[in-house]
C-alpha cells in the first residue's frame, strides 16, 4: 500500500468551504487533510507531489449521457426533437457492438478532458460500454434503453436486470446500474408499473426523461386527465429512487409532489435551449429543497461534453429569466456537478467530495494562467471562469488517467481512428 501527499494546494472541501494545504492518499483512499498551519511528518510518505498552489477538486459527474452517440455530433441539426429522434432511430438497426465500443471510448476521452470522472449512460450494447469503462478506468452508471412497443421491448427490461446482476459494483466498484425506461410518452403506464415493481424488489434506482417538451406535458395531461408527476405518484412509481432528466415543464403542483420523494432532478440547459424546449424551473425547485444536478446530454443535442459550460449556462440563464443574479452561487453550481450527482447515483459515500475515507477521484486545475488572475474566490473560477484546457491532471481511484492534457495509458489517436472507421462503415 502506497502513501502519497499532495501538498501546496488549494483543496476545496464542499462542506466547510475552507482551503487546505495538503491531502493524503492511502492507496486509492483519501486520508488526512491538513490545514496549512498543521505540522506534517513528510518522512512517512512514499511520494510527495507539489501542486504548486493550483486547485484540487473532486472529479465532475456528468450524469446523463448516451455516450456512443459521439459520432452523431452535428447530425440532422436544426430539427424539432421528435423529427430528429426519428432520424437517429433509423440508423440504430445497423449498429454493432464494435461501433458502440469505439464511439463510447471516444466519448469517454472527451469527458475526461472535460474533467469528468463519472458518467451515467443509457443505450444498447451496454456490455460494450462496460468494456470501455473497464479500459479507460472512468466510473459509470449504466442502463439499458427501454422503450415500450419498440421491436425488442419485451426483452429490454429483462436485459436491464441482467445488466444489473452482471455489472452492479463491477470493476472495483466503478460501475453501478440503473433501470432506464425512456420516458412516459414512450412507456405506457402498465409497463411503468412493471418497471416500478422490479425496481422496488431489487432496490435499483430509476432514471427517466420527464417533461422535456411542452407538447409532452400537454399530451400526457390530455390523455390521462392528470399531469405526469401526479400520475406517476398515483401508480406508486415515485416510491422509487428516481433520477429525472430535463423536468423543463414541471408545474408548481408537481414540484410540491416530488419534494416528498427521493426524486433527483437532472438539468441540462444547453440541450433544452438548442432544441427549443424551454427552461427548467430551477428557482422553484431550489426553494423546495429538490436536489438538482447538471449534465451535458449527448453531443447531438449539446455538441460538447463540457460540464463547465453547462454550469455557466445554467447560472446565466436562470439569472436572465428571473432578472436576479443571486439564485445560485458558484459553490452551489459546483455541488450540482459533484456531490449532488453522487447522491443521485447513490455513490456519495465513495465520491463527490474530497473527504477522508472517500475514493481519490481528483482533478488538478492549473490556475497559473492569465485568465485566472487575479483570484478572489477559486470556487468562482471553477464555476465561471476556467477554460477546459486548464486541466493539469485527472486521477480516478487514484489512477492517473490524464496529465498535461495527454492520456497516460490510452491511445487517443488509435481510438479516434477506430471511431472514424466505424462511422464510415455505417454511413457507406
Ligand atoms: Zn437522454
Amino acid at each position: 500500500m502506497s502513501k502519497t501527499l499532495l501538498k501546496n494546494s488549494w483543496i476545496i472541501d464542499w462542506i466547510n468551504n475552507p482551503f487546505f494545504w495538503s491531502i493524503e492518499i492511502d492507496d486509492k483512499i483519501i486520508g488526512n487533510i491538513y490545514k496549512e498551519w498543521e505540522k506534517i511528518d513528510e518522512s512517512i510518505y512514499d511520494e510527495i507531489i507539489d501542486i504548486k498552489k493550483n486547485i484540487v477538486c473532486p472529479g465532475l459527474i456528468n450524469t446523463h449521457n448516451h455516450a456512443w452517440m459521439f459520432f452523431f455530433r452535428g447530425f440532422a441539426s436544426g430539427l424539432p426533437l421528435q423529427e430528429w429522434l426519428q432520424e437517429v432511430w433509423k440508423i440504430e438497426d445497423k449498429l454493432t457492438s464494435e461501433d458502440i465500443y469505439w464511439w463510447t471510448m471516444s466519448s469517454i476521452l472527451e469527458m475526461i478532458k472535460a474533467w469528468t470522472t463519472t458518467f451515467a449512460d443509457m443505450y444498447f450494447f451496454e456490455d460494450a460500454v462496460a468494456e470501455a469503462v473497464k479500459e479507460t478506468w472512468i466510473r459509470a452508471s449504466l442502463s439499458r434503453w427501454i422503450i415500450w412497443n419498440a421491436p425488442n421491448w419485451a426483452n429490454s427490461l429483462k436485459e436491464n436486470i441482467e445488466l444489473f446482476d452482471k455489472y452492479n459494483w463491477a470493476f472495483d466498484d466503478r460501475i453501478t446500474v440503473m433501470i432506464w425506461p425512456h420516458a412516459p410518452y414512450t412507456c405506457n403506464l402498465d409497463f411503468l408499473k412493471e418497471v416500478s415493481s422490479v425496481a422496488k424488489s431489487k432496490n435499483i434506482p430509476i432514471h427517466m426523461h420527464i417533461s422535456e417538451t411542452r407538447k409532452e406535458a400537454e399530451d400526457f395531461l390530455q390523455e390521462n386527465s392528470k399531469k405526469i408527476i401526479e400520475k406517476l405518484e398515483e401508480i406508486g412509481f415515485l416510491e422509487n429512487h428516481i433520477l429525472a432528466a430535463h423536468c423543463v415543464h414541471l408545474s408548481e403542483d408537481e414540484i410540491k409532489i416530488i419534494k416528498n420523494y427521493n426524486f433527483f432532478v437532472v438539468t441540462n440547459i444547453e440541450s433544452n435551449l438548442k432544441l427549443g424546449s424551454w427552461i427548467a424551473p430551477l428557482k422553484s425547485m431550489k426553494e423546495n429543497w429538490i436536489c438538482i444536478s447538471i449534465w451535458t446530454d449527448w453531443v447531438c443535442s449539446n455538441n460538447n461534453l463540457e460540464m463547465w459550460s453547462a454550469m455557466r449556462f445554467t447560472w446565466y440563464v436562470q439569472n436572465w429569466l428571473h432578472e436576479d443574479p443571486t439564485i445560485f452561487n458558484s459553490y452551489e453550481l459546483l455541488k450540482m456537478a459533484t456531490i449532488n450527482w453522487a447522491k443521485a447515483l447513490r455513490i456519495d459515500k465513495k465520491v463527490g467530495t474530497l473527504e477522508k475515507w472517500k475514493e481519490a477521484d481528483i482533478i488538478v486545475v492549473d490556475i497559473d494562467t492569465i485568465h485566472a488572475k487575479p483570484i478572489f474566490n477559486p470556487i468562482d473560477h471553477l464555476s465561471y471562469g476556467i477554460h477546459p484546457d486548464d486541466i493539469d491532471t485527472v486521477f480516478i481511484q487514484w489512477k492517473k488517467v490524464l496529465e498535461k492534457w495527454k492520456f497516460t495509458f490510452l491511445d487517443e489517436s488509435k481510438i479516434l481512428s477506430e471511431m472514424e472507421r466505424c462511422r464510415k462503415r455505417l454511413f457507406s
